[in-house]
């Protein structure tokens, strides 16, 4: 049964289910159409319910009274193929090599959500039954943003009433390793421009009388960190919630650290806030970062101008206790106050999404590790944060008012959202049976 999963699987990486891309429109449509199918297959009703752009397909299993009921939630929508040339084989016609499934969306949720959906197959043909009542959640907007899943959870807010909610879509601290997150970084985004003269200025006529706007965004960017590292931003960190000794202890005895960030990014040296551990400052930290920066002449050769206009797109990752509106306030306060005349500050905030923590010492908490640790009997199971966002766990728990318990798949080079992105066949099979022990340990709670 493993080898026609498997199969099963390569079809659905097949659909170039692009949400962002309006030209895949009707491949998205039809991605939605087969998993439903797929769905059904398994012994589950399910149906495609539509949204103003992409559709949610919903299955269920019949519902009895007694039994918690879990919903799983996942999405079918990946992110765009290109660099199309840096692929060594189709993105969207999947290959095995040395035991690893090479396509779009291997990981990044299709190899995942499906792992599951495999999971809740072999149940019921084995028993039945599951032994759940039972919600699959997969959307076709995630890569985008979710935009219209709020509004379909409030819309259907009595139909999906649940006790827990099941996510893989976050990683494994490395292959074998049982991986439960508890935490996620939220996010805050800040648009920066700085304008100057009306128009670019030939820099020898007016170099040395007229502020230039690309060394004020440079001045600004600069003075978002301290030299140890720290963020230099006013009450940047007010409110940030302590990591807790037995995380930093636990943390610290994980097979993840700054040797494999190195070899995963290729830097000669790591930096970042002095007194953490690389680890502790991606998953308990919040940062300031800069992911865009521009202005002047940007072609081949030079070209002597003082531009007439600089910008920077910067982001902030934040932690439990910070709330992004109150750091984009004391953000914009900050470069407001270090701006110098002779030019006009515009400053236009972006998206933004809360932290998240869950105690993973909860009932579902546990329940989750007794099943990672049946999936992957070889190691123990690390507890962990992520420096990523997951917005809609959030929109989850105002909604539904449920906690989510994230049960990562995917390994540290798995290359999620780039070219060559790769789901080990065995993390696939492993997600199989990872579904199986949770279902049969949320039923006993
Ligand atoms: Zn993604």
């Amino acid at each position: 049964m493993l080898e026609s999963a498997l199969a099963s699987l390569c079809e659905f990486l097949r659909f170039p289910s692009v949400s962002t891309d309006p030209s895949r429109t009707a491949s998205v449509a039809e991605c939605a159409d087969w998993l439903a199918a797929q769905m059904r297959l398994a012994g589950l009703s399910a149906e495609v319910r539509p949204t103003p752009r992409h559709p949610v397909v919903l299955g269920k299993n019949e519902h009895r009274p007694g039994r918690p009921t879990v919903l799983i939630y996942g999405h079918y929508d990946v992110q765009p193929e290109d660099p199309l040339a840096e692929w060594q084989t189709a993105p969207f016609e999947p290959a095995i090599r040395d035991g690893v499934i090479f396509a779009r969306g291997a990981t990044d949720n299709k190899g995942q959500i499906f792992a599951h959906l495999q999971g809740v197959a072999a149940t019921i043909r084995e028993h039945g039954e599951l032994p759940v009542n039972l919600l699959m959640l997969v959307e076709g907007e995630e890569e985008i943003g979710s935009p219209n899943l709020e509004l379909f959870l409030r819309n259907h807010r009595e139909e999906l009433r649940c006790d827990v909610i099941a996510v893989s879509d976050t990683g494994m601290v490395a292959a074998g390793v049982p991986t439960f997150t508890y935490g996620l970084r939220g996010i805050a985004a800040l648009e920066v421009r700085v304008k100057g003269p009306t128009v670019d200025l030939h820099s020898g006529i007016y170099g040395g009388t007229v502020r230039n706007p690309a060394t004020v965004i440079a001045q600004l960017v600069a003075s978002l960190h301290a030299a140890d590292g720290r963020v230099a931003v006013d009450g940047f960190y007010d409110g940030v919630l302590p990591l807790e000794t037995w995380e930093r202890e636990a943390w610290a005895q994980l097979p993840f650290g700054e040797g494999e960030i190195m070899a995963v990014t290729g830097v000669s040296a790591l930096a970042g806030e002095a007194g953490f551990t690389p680890v502790e400052r991606i998953w308990g930290r919040p940062t300031a970062e800069v992911n865009g920066l521009g202005g002047g002449f940007q072609g081949v050769g030079t070209k002597t101008v003082i531009p007439k206009e600089a910008f920077a797109k910067l982001t902030f990752r934040l932690v439990p206790g910070q709330d992004p509106a109150r750091v984009l306030g004391a953000v914009q306060a900050h470069l407001r106050a270090r701006c110098p005349e002779g030019v006009q500050l515009e400053l236009f905030p972006g998206h933004s999404g809360e932290p998240y923590l869950a105690d993973p010492h909860s009932s579902h908490g546990k329940a989750a590790q007794r099943a990672l640790q049946r999936a992957f009997p070889g190691g123990q199971v690390a507890l962990i944060r992520e420096g990523g966002s997951i917005p809609i766990i959030n929109t989850f728990k105002q909604v539904l008012g449920v906690d989510t318990i994230l049960l990562g798949l995917a390994l540290p080079d798995c290359r999620a959202h780039a070219p060559n992105e790769n789901f080990p066949v065995a993390n696939f099979y492993a997600g199989i049976a990872l579904n199986q022990a949770l279902l049969d340990e949320l039923s006993r709670l």
